[in-house]
């Protein structure tokens, strides 16, 4: 539990006279990396909405009856990690909701960072059934003034502070949209007669559609049988969440028109200009450290190899390990090849350390399997700050950064030599400007003001 932990992933199609349910159940597949603890369909087929959801995978939630269920030619889906909120089953998305304008179904992507204000606000005109912060969109969108769903969500728009990204269908519509800061990702493409939108372009490739753009932020897409429409909440500062390209994003998708494998690539060849060292090979610590790795090995022109093999099968959070099993995880998880680096001089590159311990347990099963000496590498700076904006990282106290100077953590995860990326290194990898983005992971510049209390379960607090 020494990660940082993706956020939800969100899609949405619509798709004239095709097996929607079935579309967005492949496009889930492809986002399953951004949460695994519950997953969620919801279609409309012009008269009723019909909704599956569940904790687990998403092979673990749908099977072939159940996806026969939900027909129609709009559908969205939704994978979760619990940003807010536990992972029960009522609080899995999509999240259904009725209003004036007939009822509706939500996936959101990311935090608000507003939510206790809004949920007393909405506190004597709704029962709440979950705790999240979802729910609480849904509902600003039904007490929220406007003939039109797009003019709804506009007015919501104006009270929702924080980071989302959004897929919504009704009856007959398919809508997409962004907080006005932009930080987490969505994208737009076309699919055969109909369209579809995603977390990740990486879902695109695996449904067959064709990549058309990013949604702006603030943007507010409608996809209806009439075509496509866009409409526009005023977008102040572009905060673009910058771990997206460092860790959760695949690197198979195309983000602000970056390829995030091309920007990982980067990090790893501004740390070898940053952080040189005399070694026989460079591993990267998978899957995100592998590019990084790559590009080191570019820059340095020391030898690229496969060190540490990552078993793929093991599930993430679905079964809770004890305290005791935790401890093992890492080695249920990586085996370090021996083959390759006994008695070598090894650079190891990884996209982040949290707390430390896996850094010091993947340090520790190299030199266990023969390293002579492991030069650990990592894609940002040290990371000082928690995020509030749709990530599940370290309390600030558990953050090893924030307790020990480079030198200490050096010496705690036993490494030879430690070098962070810096943080002008980190922004040149991806060829943006450094306005557009959310640093505060690194610099403590959060895009909005923090109203809630910091915390995934900040509105069960708020319910007990
Ligand atoms: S605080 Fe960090 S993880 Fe959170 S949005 Fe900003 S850059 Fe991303």
């Amino acid at each position: 539990m020494d990660k940082l932990h993706e956020e939800c992933g969100v899609f949405g199609v619509y798709a004239p006279g095709e097996d929607t349910a079935r579309i967005t159940y492949f496009a889930l597949y492809s986002l399953q990396h951004r949460g695994q603890e519950s997953a969620g369909i919801a279609t409309s087929d012009n008269n009723q909405i019909h909704l599956l959801k569940g904790l687990g995978l998403v092979s673990q939630v749908f099977d072939e009856p159940g996806l026969e269920t939900l027909k129609g030619d709009f559908a969205i889906g939704h994978v979760r990690y619990s940003t807010t909120g536990s992972n029960h089953d009522q609080n899995a998305s999509p999240m259904y909701q009725e209003c004036e304008l007939g009822p509706f179904t939500i996936a959101h992507n990311g935090n608000l960072t507003n939510t206790s204000e809004l949920k007393n606000d909405l506190k004597d005109s709704f029962e709440f059934e979950t705790t999240t912060d979802s729910e609480i969109i849904a509902k600003m969108i039904t007490r929220s003034e406007g003939r039109t769903f797009e003019q709804k969500i506009l007015s919501a728009m104006e009270k929702l502070e924080g980071a989302y990204s959004i897929t919504l269908i009704t009856k007959d519509a398919l809508y997409a949209f962004r907080d006005p800061h932009g930080v987490r990702p969505l994208s737009l493409a076309k699919l055969n007669g109909g369209y579809a939108v995603a977390s990740e372009t990486c879902a695109f490739g695996t449904i067959g559609a064709k990549r058309l753009r990013d949604i702006e932020p603030g943007e507010i897409i409608t996809i209806t049988k009439n075509g496509v429409g866009s409409h526009y909440f005023p977008s102040t500062k572009k905060s673009f969440c910058i771990f997206e390209y460092i860790y959760f994003a695949r690197p198979d998708s195309l983000i602000n028109k970056q390829s995030v494998y091309t920007v990982r690539e980067n990090l790893g060849r501004y740390l070898a200009q940053e952080y040189p060292v005399k070694a026989d090979l460079v591993i990267g610590v998978p899957e995100s450290g592998i590019p990084s790795a790559i590009g080191y090995s570019i820059e340095s022109g020391i030898p690229y190899r496969e060190g540490l093999i990552k078993n793929r099968y093991i599930g993430r959070t679905f079964i809770n390990p004890d305290q005791r099993l935790r401890k093992r995880g890492i080695k249920l998880k990586l085996n370090a090849l021996r083959s390759v680096i006994t008695g070598k001089n090894v650079v190891l590159v990884d996209d982040s350390i949290v707390r430390g311990n896996t850094t010091k347990k993947i340090v520790g099963l190299l030199k266990e399997k023969g390293a002579k000496e492991v030069h650990v590498r990592i894609t940002c700076p040290p990371m000082l700050n928690p995020c509030f904006l749709g990530l599940d990282t370290a309390t600030e106290d558990e953050l090893i950064a924030n307790k020990m100077s480079v030198e200490k953590i050096r010496k705690h995860v036993g490494a030879d030599s430690l070098g962070y990326l810096s943080l002008s290194g980190l922004v040149k990898s991806t060829r943006l400007p450094k306005e557009d983005f959310c640093l505060a992971c690194f610099n403590g510049e959060y895009p909005f003001e923090l109203k809630d209390e910091k915390g995934k379960f900040v509105l069960e607090k708020a319910v007990l």
